[in-house]
């Protein structure tokens, strides 16, 4: 019996091809052509300020971090329900994180339990597009407004989809996107930030290279360059830019592909959630598909943690998503706050059935079989 994996990359083929031109130009480092090739092609592609390539989604949530200037005594909400990389970016500044629960529909931020936490200490409000699928914008950016707040995105999972036509990433003051190998495009590890707003664009610069104002040297614009600012070191090298370029260039095939796989999942699964067996996962409206990953509800943890072992013993690789941040180890020796009931269903109900672009319909079918056999 074949295994399935819950991810295979896809591999174009040209990357080899230019990573070979990268290691024959002798310039290895970061900002180099394929660099600004891929940046470009973002900038354009989602109508954004500016772009920069950084060497992973956390390093570009870093940024986000940075460039928002909040600090000790700010505030910063976003879900409980995300990976740990979106409230690490906001701790590591010293802001306060204030945790919201998501919807009762979605695993995406509740606009609702946002608005509810907003204090004068409130600075940011940072959103993650759960599977690609779009929040409730309107909703965020009308907070924001009316609150003189910060609005980022965590768009991790959410290249290539839309809120009412908008590309998910153009939506807030800045965003943050990942290229790591689980995502729908990859160079291994990687990432991108989004600036939406004009203003940043030069200092997201100056933190990208050190603190530097070396980008603008490289550009000819000034003599020598020096410090100026706060900065790290998150920039990728050419070689990643390099395999992330051959990954752009079919983007719309790997797009393709993810998304027929994504819809098959839907209509195979269908009779099982008519009988009752699962929830299948809610797409509102104003939010584009983007294959990025599919989930089931189950009915309680117990069942979905057999539902994985049933599916393992078939050679299918199924998996759970993220537990709740406010009771990891971590964060709950700060936290004595409320409960978060729709966090706690999806952490314990969620599970995650293999997605890539080379998964056959054949073994779409194959998979849904298993699932629906467990349950008859
Ligand atoms: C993947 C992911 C990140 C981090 O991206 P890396 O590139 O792995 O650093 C951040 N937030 C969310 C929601 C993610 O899924």
């Amino acid at each position: 019996m074949q295994k399935i994996p819950f991810n295979k990359p896809y591999i174009t083929g040209t990357e080899g091809d230019y990573l070979v031109e990268v290691l024959q130009s002798g310039r290895l480092s970061g900002n180099g052509s394929f660099t600004r090739k891929c940046q470009q092609w973002f900038t354009s592609r989602y109508g954004l300020s500016g772009s920069l390539l950084t060497s992973s989604g956390t390093d570009a949530l870093e940024m986000c971090a940075l460039l928002s200037g909040v600090g000790p005594g700010d505030e910063v909400i976003m879900p409980s329900f995300t990976f740990v990389s979106t409230a690490n970016a906001f701790l590591l500044r010293g802001a306060t994180i204030r945790f919201a629960d998501t919807q009762a529909s979605h695993p995406n931020l509740d606009p609702v339990a946002t608005e509810a936490l907003i204090t004068s200490r409130t600075r940011a409000i940072v959103v993650v597009h759960y599977a690609g699928v779009a929040c409730d914008m309107d909703a965020f950016l009308a907070l924001a407004e009316k609150h003189n707040l910060i609005l980022i995105e965590d768009a991790a999972h959410a290249i290539e989809a839309s809120y009412k036509g908008r590309p998910l990433g153009s939506i807030g003051q800045l965003a943050a996107f990942s290229f790591h190998e689980t995502k729908n495009i990859t160079c291994g590890e990687g990432g991108l930030l989004a600036v939406n707003d004009p203003s940043l664009m030069a200092r997201a610069e100056v933190l990208w290279e050190k603190g530097t104002n070396r980008a603008a040297f490289r550009r000819g614009e000034v003599q020598k360059y020096e410090w100026h600012d706060l900065g790290s070191s998150f920039l990728m090298s050419e070689l990643q830019a390099a395999m992330l370029w051959a990954q752009i260039e079919v983007i719309d095939e790997i797009q393709r592909k993810r998304i027929e796989v994504w819809n098959t999942y839907l209509e195979l699964l269908r009779p099982g959630a008519d009988s009752g067996y699962f929830k299948l996962p809610y797409v509102p409206e104003f939010a584009s598909l983007n294959g990025h990953l599919f989930y089931l509800e189950c009915n309680n943890s117990e069942e979905r943690n057999r539902l994985i072992v049933h599916l393992a013993s078939h050679g299918i690789a199924a998996v759970f998503h993220y537990l709740p941040l406010h009771s990891s180890p971590y964060f709950s020796k700060h936290y004595n706050g409320p409960s978060f009931p729709n966090t706690d269903r999806f952490s314990s109900c969620i599970l995650r059935l293999p997605l890539y672009a080379d998964l056959s319909i054949e073994e779409c079918g194959r998979i849904v079989k298993s699932v629906l056999d467990f349950y008859q």
